[in-house]
């Protein structure tokens, strides 16, 4: 079976009713025929049909034993840092998620868990932190805003002896370009409120087990704290899944072109894609992520000010401003002054992220019609670099 039908079908039928969609099951709890007789569900933080639906796909979509769905990316995070015990260690892409880097520095340091951040786009930089006391490797791939690769095979073999488990943040691959499970991964999370929602209408997370020990473990997590998904916004992530594959090829296909556009252009310092073969990591990108590149691409102006990138970023038609990536609306958005604003400049300036640096998501568009809007935008900070 192919990979779009797979997905399709694995949206199931209602067995009640034969509805084709999946429906929407809002309560709160379930009528028992005597105290603890019941059809499998007995209050919604537990279980909800909904819930369960979108979880047997995901899992099933991530070649994983296990899915589980939370509130947002952030509580899928939690989730997992919630595994370790304190005096245990994690280490961590240096360049995570900013909500994730808040969550382990600020929260769960407090409770003895020690973080190391490391570069991991040369894997073997981990064998200096590695330890028995670390018990997860945190990877993402591509990273958030300048879309840096990391070997997660590699990752994964140096991880083994260790006995550290590899969690992958799949949010930027999505599961269209990237399996983590197939080159070595234990977790994958996903905000699914980017690509795999892909319509910017909800806030989701999603964490998918490979094992059963840790689908156990997760769910014992997942229905103590609490943090789940209400069932419309579970719907509403089934239906985005059921056109995901569309959308993040042509997401894809709009991104490679913008950004061999970008790489032409005079005005431009650096581009930051991993489609393009100037990337560093290019070749681990292609195969790890069967030549898929994602929606996302940054890239700097020669103009390195954060006036001009204000100027370009207010300049654009169809790329909204605004944070967020992976809907169908194109997006674009000025790190230094949006996502990354709360980081120091200089902690910025060491990551890669200039004062112009700008991100683009590629919606769904035209490709054409992104290229011309770009064009556009340049022509305007020109202006006002004359003026
Ligand atoms: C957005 C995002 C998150 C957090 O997800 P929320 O749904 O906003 O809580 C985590 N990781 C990555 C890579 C993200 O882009």
């Amino acid at each position: 079976m192919g990979r779009n039908t797979d997905i399709i079908h694995s949206v199931p039928v209602d067995e009640l009713t034969g509805a084709i969609a999946v429906p929407v099951y809002q309560t709160s709890t379930f009528v028992q025929e005597a105290p603890g007789v019941h059809k499998g569900y007995d209050y919604a933080r537990s279980n909800n049909p909904t819930r369960t639906a979108l979880e047997k796909i995901v899992a099933q979509m991530e070649g994983g034993h296990g899915a589980f769905a939370f509130a947002t990316g952030l509580a899928a995070i939690d989730a997992i840092a919630k595994l370790l015990s304190s005096g245990d260690e994690i280490v961590a892409v240096d360049d995570i998620y900013g909500g994730a880097y808040r969550l382990f520095t600020h929260i769960y340091q407090k409770f003895g868990i020690k973080v190391h951040y490391v570069d991991t786009t040369d894997a073997e930089n981990v064998l200096d932190y590695i330890n028995e006391k670390t018990k997860l490797i945190w990877i993402e791939s591509p990273t958030n805003p300048t879309l840096k690769i990391t070997d997660i095979r590699r990752i994964s073999e140096i991880a083994k002896p260790f006995g550290a488990l590899v969690v992958v943040d799949n949010t930027f691959a999505s599961p269209v370009a990237q399996q983590p499970f197939t080159l070595g991964a234990d977790i994958i999370i996903h905000s699914a409120t980017k690509y795999i929602g892909g319509h910017s209408d909800l806030v989701a997370g999603l964490v998918v087990t490979k094992t059963a020990e840790l689908s156990e473990k997760l769910k014992f997590i997942q229905n103590s704290s609490g943090g789940i998904l209400g069932p419309w916004d579970c719907f509403l992530v089934i239906r985005g899944i059921e056109t995901i594959e569309l959308r993040v090829r042509r997401q894809s296909e709009n991104a490679q072109k913008v950004a061999e556009y970008l790489a032409t252009r005079p005005e431009i310092d650096k581009v930051y894609y991993p489609g393009l073969p100037t990337h560093k990591n290019h070749e681990i990108a292609k195969s790890q992520q069967h030549g898929i590149f994602g929606g996302v691409i940054s890239f700097s102006l020669k103009d390195d000010t954060v006036e001009a990138a204000s100027q370009f970023v207010t300049s654009t038609k169809y790329f909204k401003l605004a944070e967020s990536l992976g809907g169908m609306k194109s997006l674009i958005c000025h790190p230094a002054q949006m996502t990354h604003a709360s980081i120091p400049r200089e902690k910025r300036l060491h990551s890669g992220i200039q004062d112009s640096l700008i991100r683009l998501s590629a919606g769904i568009e035209d490709a054409e019609d992104l290229i011309k809007d770009i064009e556009s935008a340049l022509s305007k900070v020109k202006t006002q670099a004359r003026n």
